[in-house]
């Protein structure tokens, strides 16, 4: 018997834990505590404990697949990458998609984008950002010039005050949320903003139950009694910022006194102007928050009031400050960091921006060059395009990516699917996207490769890999470099190890410059940027200025919108959705590893007891939600933990898809969908 532990990076929530995988006889039989990350000193969360459960699930994809007529037949790898290769050819470059996943690795990601630019030279390149945070890149980027995280996870601990606003820390980002109960332990105050009594505010001094959707009326509030008073921090807001006087005049407005705003928002004035006071009167006061914030029609609003009140007081550049938007899956951080974007390459270099472009037309050396310098489709695009009579896109190849369940519309993106002409699938499991591809390739997951990976805090840590990879699957970076080679790119895509690959990437990535192999194989790895070899990265960003050319954070005067589908009589509830500390998105993963799958396995409908009994409904009893734009049928969950007139449906479950007709809607520039209000009905089910 052999047995060995391999330590690695958990496969979920961008937290980043570092764990311990146990091999027996060349199988992954346990997890167990690694103490020497300083993310999660020893600890995981459920999901991270129960993360090798999925490993050997015997649904594992184990050799490619070809589609004939409505079958799956398995085939080698030869005839598979063969058969794709000639297929990719003899399409024009912008008749090609590819979309890559938050859940790969770094260079699973940036192989995937060469690949892409270089070898399809399609501009048209995306991946699951988009659905989480691309309000945070926008928001981010015009108040500070960069669209990260500010502080690391270790220095939330060292906060006075923190503000949890759109993040249901506990459940979402449990080892995120361990350093709100230390500060707390400390003596900070810790204040929960939420439609729902969660775990998170179970551990806040203050609970502000409000409606979802009114983010920026509430934070105009704060900041207009923050300015009253006189809390704001002049001397920062003088020498380090500009356009101060416009968010001024807008937050002292009337309609954001904190009666009038308490009242619209669903909550006392009291609640408003004690935050305020914690806020303003803090030395070091941070913000968290997740897609409660960013996964609405709002969501750059949002991001940009977040920066303003914490550019007001003063918190920004400190250890206990910042603004720390906490990123959904693994890798959001890194696929963005390496230009898995439609408008961006590696380092978040403009594709317009001709010196970036040529700088990496050279250093690649495809002779027939890369991409055209314009900017891409978004999947959002893509699958509009796909709505057409004759779409532009004629094939899409997907890595690590399930849009049937995950995207909103599922409708429009399984009909923008057998629209087309060629499809590629390459991920684990057979997932629901699979049945509409041509082709479906079996990967390796994070316990059967070497690479790197992002979390939240700008942190690139190692993964390794623990054992192989079942039947005849592979990594996803080995599937690329062979294919790249079918289509006669093979000089191009030449690495002897996942560490050539790592290190090419660094050199496109100006952020991760000093990084070198052995600093991340240490624990704890290296925080961005880090742009010189002696340096040992940067924790905290913006201590002495922002990322913009003048070193200046932007305030950005932001008047609160309403939600665009609210409650009426017709539909008299508000729905907003979450996420469960079982699952982790479409439950790919998590739905496969049997004690969580034990814990919760199907969706449900939470309300509260006053309105079930107004309906005559009981916990358990089987309901019908109808939306503006479908209905489905699920349990329902009474429960005096959502607020009033307010519903809520975990995201993790084939519910979800029905619920996304009508979550849809979009603002300009990101293109995120609405996921926080929906208005509803509620009744009880009957059989017609
Ligand atoms: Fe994994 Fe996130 Fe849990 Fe840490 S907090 S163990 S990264 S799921």
């Amino acid at each position: 018997m052999t047995f060995t532990q391999i330590t690695t990076t958990c496969p979920y929530c961008s937290t980043g834990c570092s764990l311990n995988l146990m091999v027996e006889n060349g199988k992954v039989i346990g997890t167990a505590p690694y103490y020497r990350s300083p993310v999660n000193e020893g600890r995981l969360c459920q999901k991270g404990t129960y993360c090798h459960q999925f490993i050997s699930n015997p649904d594992r994809l184990k050799k490619p697949l070809l589609r004939k007529g409505d079958i799956f037949y398995e085939t080698d790898w030869d005839a598979a990458l063969d058969f794709i290769a000639k297929k990719l050819s003899s399409y024009k470059p912008d008749e090609l998609a590819l979309l890559t996943s938050a859940r790969c690795s770094n260079e699973d990601n940036y192989l995937a984008m060469k690949f892409a630019r270089g070898v399809l030279k399609t501009r048209h390149i995306d991946h699951c950002a988009r659905l989480c945070h691309s309000a945070t890149m926008v928001g981010l980027f015009l108040a500070f010039g960069c669209n990260a995280m500010t502080n690391s996870i270790p220095d939330i601990s060292e906060s006075d005050c923190i503000l949890c606003l759109g993040s249901n820390t506990l459940e979402q980002h449990p080892l995120v949320g361990r350093q709100i109960i230390k500060a707390r332990s400390r003596g900070a105050h810790v204040i929960t903003a939420d439609p729902r009594f969660t775990p998170t505010a179970v551990q806040s001094d203050l609970f502000i139950q409000f409606y979802s959707g009114s983010d920026v009326l509430l934070l105009n509030s704060i900041m207009g009694e923050i300015i009253r008073n006189n809390w704001h921090d002049e001397s920062f807001i003088t020498e380090r910022t500009s356009h101060f006087e416009a968010v001024k005049k807008v937050v002292l407005q009337r309609r954001y006194n904190p009666e009038i705003a308490g009242d619209l928002c669903g909550v006392s004035p009291d609640l408003i102007r004690k935050t305020a006071e914690w806020i303003g009167k803090a030395d070091k006061c941070t913000i968290l928050y997740a897609m409660g914030i960013t996964q609405q029609t709002t969501g750059i609003d949002n991001v940009k009031s977040i920066a303003n009140l914490m550019m007001l007081t003063g918190n920004i550049g400190r250890p206990g400050t910042g603004v720390n938007a906490l990123r959904g899956q693994n890798n959001v951080q890194g696929a963005c960091d390496v230009g898995c974007l439609p408008n961006l390459f590696p380092g978040y270099k403009p594709v317009t921006d001709g010196t970036a472009h040529r700088k990496l037309s050279k250093l690649w050396g495809f002779p027939d060059g890369i991409c055209e310098p314009h900017e891409g489709y978004d999947i959002n695009i893509m699958f509009e395009h796909l709505r057409s009579a004759s779409p532009d896109i004629k094939a899409m190849y997907l890595i690590g990516e399930n849009p049937v369940v995950s995207e909103p519309n599922p409708a429009i993106i399984i009909d923008g699917l057998k629209k087309l002409d060629f499809l590629v699938v390459q991920d684990i499991f057979f997932t629901e996207t699979c049945q509409y591809a041509d082709v479906v390739l079996p990967a390796a997951c994070f316990a059967e490769k070497d690479g790197t990976q992002t979390n939240t805090e700008r942190r690139v840590q190692r993964i390794r890999k623990a054992v192989d990879p079942p039947g005849e699957s592979k990594s996803d970076y080995e599937i690329i470099t062979a294919l790249a080679s079918k289509m006669g790119y093979g000089e191009q895509f030449k690495y002897t190890s996942v560490k050539d690959i790592f290190e090419e990437m660094c050199s496109v990535i100006p952020q991760y410059q000093g990084m070198t192999w052995d600093k991340i194989d240490k624990p704890g790895g290296v925080c961005w940027p880090c742009e010189e070899l002696d340096q040992p990265g940067t924790p905290i960003l913006y201590s002495e200025h922002f990322a913009h050319p003048d070193g200046k954070g932007v305030f950005y005067p932001v008047e609160w919108k309403e939600p665009s589908d609210l409650p009426d009589k017709n539909f008299p509830f508000r729905l907003t959705t979450g996420r469960l500390i079982w699952h982790m998105q479409s439950g790919t993963m998590t739905r496969r590893c049997k004690n969580l799958n034990d814990e919760v396995h199907e969706g449900y409908l939470e309300i509260n007891p006053e309105d079930a009994k107004r309906l005559k409904i009981r916990n358990e009893d089987l309901i019908t939600v109808s939306f503006r734009k479908g209905s489905l049928v699920c349990k329902a969950r009474v429960i005096q933990d959502i607020k009033v007139g307010t519903a809520f449906i975990p995201l993790h479950f084939i519910e979800r898809v029905t619920a996304n007709l009508a979550l849809n809607s979009s603002e300009p520039l990101p293109y995120i969908s609405e996921y926080k209000v929906a208005a509803i009905s509620i009744k009880k089910f009957q059989v017609e």
